[in-house]
């Protein structure tokens, strides 16, 4: 799409970036490779040095993203290519399955208790979580 921007990293940096540039009008595509926006920040209990909890900061401008007009949110998405086109960039996305309807899903979390298998959390840093 003409006159939009991609932005690649949907963390409190993206996220922030996203809502100042779809409030000056641009059309935005905010694209992360991970299943949720939210980024490095979202994992973290406190922020350094004011010791202000993290979640408390980012959930209400992960909300006002996930619902700006302006805005799409690409998420399980990564980059593949980028090409200089008629004076912007043709980029080539491809979407992970995610094998759930985002539109259906109530995030009741029947799912999880059901399934019988565990895997390492992405989401937990490497120190051990599963899910
Ligand atoms: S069981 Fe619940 S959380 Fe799992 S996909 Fe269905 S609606 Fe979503």
């Amino acid at each position: 799409m003409a006159d939009s921007i991609l932005i690649i990293g949907a963390g409190v940096a993206g996220i922030n970036c996203a809502l100042n540039a779809a409030k000056y009008g641009a059309h935005v595509y905010l694209v992360d490779d991970t299943a949720s926006i939210g980024g490095m920040m979202a994992r973290l209990d406190k922020t350094f040095p004011t010791n202000d909890c993290s979640i408390c900061i980012e959930a209400p401008q992960m909300y006002e993203v996930d619902n700006h007009p302006n805005i799409e949110i690409l998420t399980n998405t990564e980059v593949r290519k980028v090409n200089k086109a008629d004076g912007g960039f043709k980029v080539r996305l491809v979407r992970k399955a995610r094998f759930v309807d985002e539109e259906k899903c109530t995030g009741c979390g029947a799912c999880m208790e059901a399934c019988p298998v565990t895997v390492p959390h992405e989401m937990d840093g490497k120190i051990g979580g599963t899910r």
